[in-house]
């Protein structure tokens, strides 16, 4: 048994819906029980979200309009699929509960976590609809699940952490009669059900980690992503257009690039089905004869310096740790007590005996609450509009010398000047920051010179 997810292009129209029939039809006859898990259709989600802020900005009748246009989309592609009827008497009542839902939120005026959690929900949910009518007309045995049985801690709405234990009690308890019948779940991807039974997200392009959660509770080894690209490449390729494919990839080494910006994987996706010995391939859909990348916890040997390069926006904050009377350990331990209580990640962090330098994700919740707490602390400098750069290396270079001089060279004859450095004892990663700016400069000539 494999499990197969689906991206937001792969489920985008009626042309990426055949492929996916197409791939399901070779995983049975090579006699698999494909268990699929599916983003919304490309560009949804987003919509979704448009809609319910035109709504609470009192904009109802363009938040209608859009509805209309979403709902046609789907209908549209039903139709070209030869299956409106299916899909519509599967839809039926979820196109009122949508419609209801944006009049509710214009009517209140209020556009909450917990809603919007619910609203793009739906996005998920009419998808799965729409491929579990396809391939029923193609004569798969298929069944559509809402993802209630993934079960969520309630942390928060939009970016909840999942709770495995009970999530695999659920997941077995739905799921394996369907599965012992024969018929593969269509299941949406992106969120779950917290503890009240109310729909909690799994962050922006959480649907990968749908995939993985559903790996685990089934003890699936293989998690296969399917999307737009080849694999994993060796840099984003709206950056570097020659970027190229790596056949195979160590998941410490993915993860990390996954972690540091790589959208291709949400970063949660990895770990747990690597710690319980499975893999996971990246494929593209629109090639399904090319096998695209493995990670997996022993990928052969790779002598190249930098396997891959991502990078992500951040703040870099500076504490000046001479302008105050505490000391140097008193900070430190302020800084982390407050970031764990306000659970603010801290992305990376060098410290010198005059100044303590870190970054942190600029989106994040509670990041004015923490700086301004910080700054009853110390007096601190806050340089937004940074980006880490995310270079790694093979497990197998470490050790090797050079790596590091030739990257730096690079980023000088770039022109450009490094603000803040930090390499791991793995020597796997090692994180650049730089004005956001000149990001895609250093990304293109660090790829130039190490990866090609
Ligand atoms: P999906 O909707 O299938 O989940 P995403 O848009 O979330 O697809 O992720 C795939 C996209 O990730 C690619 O189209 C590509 O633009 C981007 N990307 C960024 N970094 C990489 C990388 N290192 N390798 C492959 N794709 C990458
Ligand atoms: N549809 C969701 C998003 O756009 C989840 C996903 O695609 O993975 O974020
Ligand atoms: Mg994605």
């Amino acid at each position: 048994m494999k499990v197969l997810k689906f991206g937001g292009t792969s489920m985008g129209n009626a042309g990426a819906l055949r492929q996916i029939e197409a791939i399901f039809r070779t995983n049975i006859g090579l006699g698999g029980q494909p268990v699929l898990v599916c983003s919304a259709m490309g560009g949804v989600t987003d919509q979704l979200i448009e809609i319910g802020t035109l709504a609470e900005r009192r904009r109802l009748a363009r938040a209608m309009e859009l509805y209309e246009q979403l709902k046609d989309r789907h209908l549209q592609t039903a139709e070209e699929l030869h299956v409106r009827p299916a899909f519509e008497a599967l839809t039926e009542s979820l196109f009122s509960d949508l419609k209801n839902l944006i009049r509710g939120i214009g009517l209140i005026l209020e556009f909450s976590e917990r809603s919007r959690a619910y609203l793009t929900s739906f996005g998920e949910r009419l998808s799965t609809r729409l491929l579990t009518a396809f391939l029923k007309k193609q004569g798969h045995p298929v069944q559509q699940f809402d993802a209630t049985f993934i079960k969520t801690s309630g942390k928060n709405f939009l970016r909840d952490e999942v709770n495995y234990h009970e999530t695999k009690k659920q997941v077995q308890a739905v799921l394996s009669t369907p599965l012992q019948q024969g018929i593969s779940p269509v299941i949406t991807g992106f969120f779950g059900t917290n503890a009240d039974s109310v729909i909690s997200l799994l962050g922006r392009g959480g649907s990968d980690y749908s995939g993985a959660v559903l790996a685990v509770s089934l003890g699936v080894k293989q998690l296969e992503i399917w999307t737009d690209v080849d694999g994993f490449l060796t840099a984003d390729p709206r950056i570097v257009s020659e970027a190229s494919i790596i056949g195979q990839i160590g998941f410490q080494e993915a993860a990390e690039l996954c972690f540091y910006g790589a959208k291709v994987l949400h970063p949660k996706t990895i770990r747990p089905v690597i710690e319980r010995g499975g893999e996971v391939r990246i494929r593209n859909t629109f090639k399904p004869k090319n096998k695209g990348t493995l990670i997996t916890q022993h990928p052969s040997p790779s002598r190249v310096p930098v396997i891959s390069i991502s990078s992500k926006g951040v703040h870099m904050i500076t504490l000046d740790l001479f302008a105050i009377r505490q000391n140097k350990r008193e900070v430190m331990s302020a800084l982390f007590g407050l970031s764990s209580n306000l659970e603010i990640n801290i992305d990376m962090i060098a410290a010198s005996e005059a100044q303590v330098s870190f970054c942190v994700e600029s989106n994040q919740d509670h990041l004015d609450t923490f700086l301004q707490q910080l700054h009853e602390i110390c007096p601190i400098d806050i340089k937004k509009d940074r980006s880490v750069v995310c270079i790694v290396s093979p497990g197998d270079v470490q050790g090797q010398i050079g790596v590091a001089g030739r990257i730096f060279t690079t980023i000088a004859e770039s022109g450009v000047s490094v603000e803040m450095y930090s390499q791991n004892a793995s020597e796997i990663a090692q994180l650049i920051v730089v004005p956001s700016a000149v990001a895609h400069k250093v990304i293109a000539n660090i790829h130039k010179n190490l990866v090609q």
